[in-house]
């Protein structure tokens, strides 16, 4: 392997910005090591080879002529395919949209070239991010590079893998109920999913409106901060993007890093530390919470009560928003389009797209949702979860009343054998038990790798108050400052 597909994206920075090394270079290592390990770990589903080398030069050139460069110049990033690129296919995982290439970017991609980075290609993920595997992509599932028979967790599996394969130093993830933070923590990598409004949707391919958070992946914690930083911030395009600048997350990574916490006070969620999680995971977790309280955390128990009915309301409001969101997908305005024989009405042409373009889960879920929303049940069962979820957030405002953050396991169990949990989807939706509370309250949260379990990467979660999300960078560098991070075996 070469040596540059090891360092961390602020180190590769350096070199660049030094003149030590080339962004050509850079971006050529990551070539080559995606394709060496690419056929065993399928991170990505299109590799935009040509469009990385042509970024990387103009780099060069820009850095040549003087020009000032930005903290991730020269930096290669691999994009989750819910995100539009322009002109570079983009399918969410799904083969209704095999064979689009969007006529313009989003907004975040938008700023990754700005800020002089250079997209590699885009990653693997659940078709429509829904679920928490990879499995459920229609291209075929991504290999864990701890141990290939197992997944990377989901649905930005794809994301978290290249990073932890050193297949790119950087990624970009989409976080509706844990997509960014359960891979990071099934992968030994970092994940954050920044308050819900404070990076831009504008051209993320709709999962659940009022929940859909892109955010930074990376493998170490001042890396995703820097990425944070690049990417967030308030957006015109996005109705619901927040009007304020992105809170200092890399000063607070760099403050983190020192490894003091003297003065912070973090709440371990009663619910989340009980029966819920594997014994492995809990060990992990209960030496993390110590060496917190080593660094000067003031440590407490805090109880969220109303945690457990997070996962029931979720999946009802995610398929009800879902339902709508996919309606788009009718054969006529986007990809695939089936039957249009000039004998068929449009309503069958729309119904046999539908059929071929859908996986099992995305068709699974617009069925609940369809269903949620119908006249008749909506009181029963949208309203009633709405409700739950505002009790939820009161949760989570009456514990920043006593506490900066919370912490937990970033998931009940490590990353599991491909195959394990398809039968079931209840079994698959238990992944997200611990994460899925943050984003209903619409709160920052981050996964950072605390430890291992039978050779298996653990991650802990620190969920913050909304647009505070520099304190749970603080708090995650100050970990790693103590439990380091962890690599996996050699490919
Ligand atoms: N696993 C969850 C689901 O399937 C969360 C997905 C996500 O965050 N995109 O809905």
């Amino acid at each position: 392997m070469s040596d540059l597909t090891k360092l961390s994206a602020a180190e590769i920075a350096g070199l660049v910005a030094g003149g030590e090394t080339s962004a050509v270079e850079v971006t050529q290592a990551h070539l080559d090591r995606i394709a060496a390990v690419e056929d065993r770990v399928h991170a990505f589903l299109h590799v935009d080879t040509e469009g990385a080398l042509a970024a990387a030069r103009a780099l060069d050139e820009r850095r040549a002529a003087g020009a000032e460069l930005g903290p991730l110049a020269g930096v290669p990033v691999a994009v989750k395919d819910v995100l539009t690129t322009k002109g570079v296919p983009t399918t969410v995982g799904s083969k209704i949209l095999e064979g689009w290439r969007p006529p313009y970017d989003s907004t975040i991609v938008q700023r990754l070239r700005d800020a002089g980075t250079v997209m590699l290609g885009k990653t693997n993920m659940d078709e429509f991010a829904m679920g928490s595997s990879t499995e459920y992509s229609a291209y075929g599932p991504t290999h864990n590079p701890w141990d290939l028979s197992r997944i990377p967790g989901g649905s930005g599996g794809g994301s978290a893998a290249a990073l932890a394969a050193y297949e790119a130093p950087l990624a970009i993830g989409s976080d509706t109920g844990g997509s960014i933070r359960q891979p990071g923590a099934v992968t030994g990598t970092v994940g954050a999913k920044p308050t819900y409004g404070g990076t831009s949707r504008y051209g993320l391919v709709a999962f659940s409106s009022s929940l859909d958070t892109p955010g930074p992946c990376a493998r170490t914690v001042l890396d995703a901060a820097l990425l944070h930083q690049v990417i967030g911030g308030h957006d015109p395009r996005d109705s619901t993007s927040i009007p304020q600048p992105v809170p200092d997350v890399v000063g607070a990574a760099r403050l983190g890093a020192t490894g003091d916490l003297t003065g912070v006070k973090l709440g371990v969620v009663t619910e989340f530390t009980g029966e819920g999680a594997e014994p492995g995971v809990m060990a992990a977790f209960r030496e993390s919470v110590e060496a917190l309280a080593k660094l000067g955390a003031e440590i407490v128990e805090i109880s969220c009560p109303h945690f457990k009915y997070a996962l029931p309301a979720y999946y009802l409001i995610a398929p009800s928003e879902c339902s709508s969101n996919l309606a788009r997908f009718d054969g006529v305005r986007f990809g695939l389009r089936v039957g249009d024989d000039g004998n068929r009405s449009l309503e069958e042409v729309m119904s046999l797209t539908r059929e071929a373009g859908f996986g099992p889960e995305v068709k699974r879920r617009i069925m609940i949702g369809t269903y949620a929303l119908s006249s008749g049940y909506y009181d029963a069962y949208y309203g009633q979860a709405q409700k739950v979820r505002t009790l939820i957030t009161r949760d989570f405002t009456s514990a920043f009343e006593q506490v900066d953050a919370l912490i937990s396991p970033t998931t009940p169990f490590v990353a599991f054998p491909i195959g394990a949990r398809t039968a079931d989807p209840y079994q698959m939706y238990l992944a997200d038990l611990f994460t899925i509370p943050t984003n209903l309250y619409g709160g920052p949260a981050i996964s950072v790798p605390c430890g291992l379990s039978d050779g298996l990467p653990v991650g802990l979660q620190i969920m913050a108050p909304t647009m505070a999300d520099d304190r749970m960078y603080r708090v995650a560098a100050a970990l790693e400052s103590t439990v380091g991070t962890f690599t996996p075996p050699a490919l």
